[in-house]
């Protein structure tokens, strides 16, 4: 007895290339098998296996997908910066120190606030296919405050991430060095137990080299893996310090040097791009096309944050990076699955070949090139995570 059958898939996308055909592993006329919460079998409609089924859902002839791997956002915040970005849309570029707005806004807001705030995008994100979703801190920068998001992010994800080093609080603009000291020591103290990455922005105006080289360093004696924001702004070691730790990902990778390119297609660190951040500042897309063809391997997430990208729409990045950035309907999808997964160092999602959690989206289309092909539309009709209805 199995939970869900889903017959009758147009286009089925597993992500397994021994299911079907290419990297996305595609089955035409497909079917999938859901049991306790975990794919037990997908392939073609008429190999299905005879097993009885609590429930079946006929896709008639629409798509499945994998849901989606958002694997960079930053969820835990208070109010919102529509005045700034109208503002810069207005002419004025954006620095990073539009952060310390929703530092103000996010101290003074309850532990409830936040919590509700974040369960809100949450939410949102799986409305539009996200099943899995990272988080960060690093709009608190004390140590009670960044132990506080830590813990309001864990309610909702497992993917947690610790970054007080987002840029330097405010009370230590004077001082960054005692900053990345209270970073490395009472604050990882009070924010390791509660995360499982660490994250700095190493960037011009936040962290520089050796300072991001402290904290990841710190960090992990604490038992946390390294993920790095790099070369957003300009130029800069970001990419050679993740490569070096062996980081999980090196997230934005726009202004990337041929060295750096190099680097990460000899690591096992992925580049994250992150367009929709491009896009809400108006500025330059990393090129992905480089990368692809340099062999690196490379996710798109949605990088929700209140200043530089406020949507957690994976839909709309997948058009963004086909459109703007050089990559193919077929690399898009499977870097917003499968390249995320990569990103967070999970083999349990962002696909859905045999024992993967059942987490799959139902679209109105009958491919999945869809997902560029008409942006803005919302066709995603329905939603599975870990095998329960999530949206229908
Ligand atoms: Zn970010």
């Amino acid at each position: 007895m199995t939970d869900l059958l889903i017959d009758d898939i147009g286009t089925l996308v597993t992500n397994d290339p021994s299911l079907g055909e290419g990297p996305l592993g595609l089955v035409r006329d497909g079917a999938l098998l859901i049991g306790d919460g975990a794919v037990r079998w997908a392939g073609p409609q008429t190999a299905t296996p005879q097993a009885a089924a609590d429930e079946r859902v006929d896709a008639a002839g629409r798509t499945v997908v994998p849901g989606f791997v958002d694997s960079h956002s930053h969820l835990v915040f208070a109010g919102d910066r529509t005045a700034e970005f109208a503002a810069r849309m207005s002419g004025r570029p954006y620095t990073a120190g539009g952060i310390r707005t929703t530092v103000e806004a996010t101290r003074a807001a309850s532990s409830e606030t936040l919590s509700r705030n974040m369960r809100r995008l949450v939410a949102e994100a799986l409305r539009s296919g996200t099943t899995t979703i990272e988080c960060k801190s690093g709009y608190g920068l004390t140590v009670a405050h960044e132990r506080r998001s830590l813990e309001v992010a864990r309610e909702h994800t497992d993917e947690v991430t610790f970054m007080g080093a987002h840029v330097v609080a405010p009370e230590y603009a004077e001082r960054p060095d005692d900053y990345v000291d209270l970073v490395c020591t009472a604050m990882l103290d009070a924010c390791a137990p509660h995360a499982k990455w660490i994250d700095v922005f190493c960037e011009r105006g936040a962290f520089d080299g050796d300072q991001t080289r402290t904290i990841l360093a710190a960090g992990a004696r604490r038992g946390l893996l390294p993920r790095v924001h790099a070369n957003q702004l300009g130029p800069g070691p970001g990419v050679q310090i993740a490569v070096e730790l062996d980081a999980a990902s090196a997230d934005h990778a726009t202004h990337l040097s041929d060295d750096d390119v190099e680097a990460l297609a000899a690591s096992s660190t992925v580049a994250t791009l992150l367009p929709a951040a491009e896009f809400s500042t108006r500025a330059a897309y990393p090129d992905a096309r480089r990368l692809l063809d340099a062999g690196v391997t490379v996710a798109l997430a949605a990088d929700c944050n209140p200043g530089s990208s406020y949507t957690t729409n994976m839909p709309f990045c997948i058009a963004l990076a086909v459109r703007e950035m050089g990559m193919t309907p077929d690399e898009a999808v499977w870097s917003a699955t499968m390249g995320g997964a990569r990103a967070l160092r999970r083999t349990d999602v962002g696909h859905l070949g045999v024992g993967a959690r059942a987490d799959a989206v139902l679209l109105d289309a009958p491919s999945h090139a869809h997902l560029s092909y008409r942006p803005g539309v919302p066709l995603v009709s329905a939603v599975w995570r870990g095998g329960e209805a999530a949206v229908a």
